[in-house]
C-alpha cells in the first residue's frame, strides 16, 4: 500500500496518469480531499464508488487519531497524544499567541540522539514519521480546535534532521499553494546539531528559521549532556550556524536549557558570549524541565538574570522563554512516557 498523502499534486497527477490511466483533474480532486484531512476514500463524495474502491486497494490515508488531549487551565495550550495507522504514538502541542495558532509537531517516534535531559531521548527510537504523518498532526489539530494554524515548529519528539528526506518533503507539501499553504517563513525547525544536514538545509533555500539546541558553551559540558557533540563538536556546529545565518539572512535561535550547577555559571555565560559574538542570533533560555531519572534541577532565577546580563554586554539578545501550559511546555515526550500532573492540566 502506498502513502497517498505524502505525494505532491504534481506527483499524484503523474502517478494517476501512468499507473491508473486517470486524467489530471482526478488527481486534483483527490488532492483537495487529502488536504481537507479526510480519513477515508469514502469521504471523497465527488468521486465514483468504483474509483474510490480502486484507490483504497492501492493507497492508504495517513491519519493522526486523538488518543489523549490535555488542555492547560492557565492559557488553553493543548497537548495531544496522537496515534498513527500502525498504532505508534507521538505528541503535538498547540499554543495560541496574539498573532495566531502555532503547532509544535513531532518528526520521529522517539529519538536516537540520547540527550541526557530529554524525555524523548530516554524512551529510545522507534521509527521515522512520513511527511503525511507530519501533515496529519496539523490537520487533526485544526479540525479538533476549529482554527487555522498559521505557524509550525518542528520541535516535538524526534530529531528532524535525522529524518531529513521526509522532513524536506513535508516542508514542500505544507507550504504548497494547493496544500495547507503555510509559508516557510512561518516555520521553525529545531535541531540538536547535525552539521552536515544544516548545510544541506541551507541549500534548500526554504527561508525557515533554524533553532539550534546548544545547551552548553563548550565541548566538555556539551558532550556530557548531548552525545551528538562527540560527532559534531561545538566549533563545527557554530561555524555551520554562522554560515546559515549569513546565507539566509535569518537569525539563528539558540535554545539553552539552564540546568543548575551544570551549565549555568557566569563562566559558562562568558564563554557562550565569546563564541556567539557577532552572529545574527538570539538565545532562548529555558529553565530545564525536570524529567524523572535525570536528577537535573532548573536554574534559579538569579542565574537566568546573570546570563541575560552577561550575554547582553556582548551584544547578544537573550530571553527566558515564556512558559505556556506550564508542565507541557518545552520537553515533548513526557506525555508518552507518563501521565501528566492532573492538577495543572485538565483532560477533555
Ligand atoms: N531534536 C530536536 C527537536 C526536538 S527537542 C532538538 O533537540 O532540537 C525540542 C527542544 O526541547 C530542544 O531544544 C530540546 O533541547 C528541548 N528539551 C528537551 N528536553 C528538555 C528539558 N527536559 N527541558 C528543557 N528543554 C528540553
Ligand atoms: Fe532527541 Fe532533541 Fe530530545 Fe536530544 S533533545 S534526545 S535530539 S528530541
Amino acid at each position: 500500500m502506498k502513502d497517498i498523502k505524502s505525494y505532491s499534486l504534481a506527483e499524484l497527477e503523474k502517478e494517476f496518469s501512468q499507473e491508473l490511466g486517470l486524467p489530471k483533474y482526478r488527481a486534483k480532486q483527490v488532492f483537495k480531499w487529502l488536504t481537507l484531512g479526510v480519513s477515508s476514500f469514502d469521504e471523497m463524495t465527488d468521486i465514483s464508488k468504483e474509483l474510490r474502491n480502486n484507490l483504497s486497494k492501492h493507497y492508504y490515508i495517513s491519519v493522526a487519531i486523538i488518543e489523549k488531549k490535555l488542555v492547560s487551565v492557565y492559557d488553553n495550550t493543548v497537548k495531544y497524544l496522537f496515534r498513527f495507522n500502525d498504532g505508534e504514538f507521538v505528541e503535538s502541542v498547540v499554543m495560541s499567541y496574539h498573532h495566531g495558532y502555532t503547532i509544535c509537531i513531532s518528526t520521529q517516534v522517539g529519538c536516537k540522539m540520547g540527550c541526557t535531559f530529554c524525555a524523548t531521548g530516554k524512551s529510545g527510537f522507534s521509527r521515522n514519521l512520513t511527511a503525511s504523518e507530519m501533515l496529519a498532526q496539523i490537520q487533526t489539530a485544526q479540525k479538533d480546535l476549529s482554527v487555522r494554524i498559521s505557524n509550525i515548529v518542528l520541535m516535538g519528539m524526534g530529531e528532524p534532521l535525522d529524518n531529513y528526506d521526509n522532513v524536506v518533503r513535508f516542508l514542500r507539501l505544507v507550504s504548497a499553494d494547493e496544500g495547507l499553504n503555510i509559508g516557510t517563513r512561518h516555520i521553525s525547525l529545531s535541531t540538536c546539531g547535525l552539521v552536515d544536514r544544516i548545510y544541506d538545509l541551507e541549500k534548500e533555500n526554504f527561508g525557515i528559521t533554524l533553532s539550534v539546541s546548544l545547551h552548553a558553551p563548550n565541548n566538555e559540558i556539551r558532550s556530557r549532556t548531548m552525545p551528538v557533540n562527540r560527532r559534531y563538536p561545538i566549533e563545527e556546529l557554530l561555524k555551520a550556524c554562522r554560515h546559515y545565518a549569513n546565507a539566509t539572512g535569518r537569525r539563528i535561535s539558540f535554545e539553552y536549557a539552564m540546568i543548575s550547577g551544570v551549565n549555568d555559571s557566569d563562566e559558562c555565560a562568558g564563554e557562550l558570549a565569546r563564541k556567539l559574538r557577532g552572529m545574527l542570533c538570539h538565545v532562548n533560555l529555558i529553565p530545564v524541565n525536570s524529567v524523572e531519572g535525570t536528577g537535573y534541577i532548573k536554574s534559579k532565577i538569579e542565574r537566568q538574570k546573570a546570563f541575560i546580563k552577561i550575554l547582553g554586554k556582548a551584544g547578544i539578545t537573550a530571553t527566558v522563554r515564556r512558559t505556556l501550559g506550564s508542565d507541557i511546555n518545552a520537553s515533548c515526550g513526557q506525555l508518552r512516557r507518563k501521565t501528566i500532573n492532573s492538577e495543572i492540566l485538565v483532560e477533555s
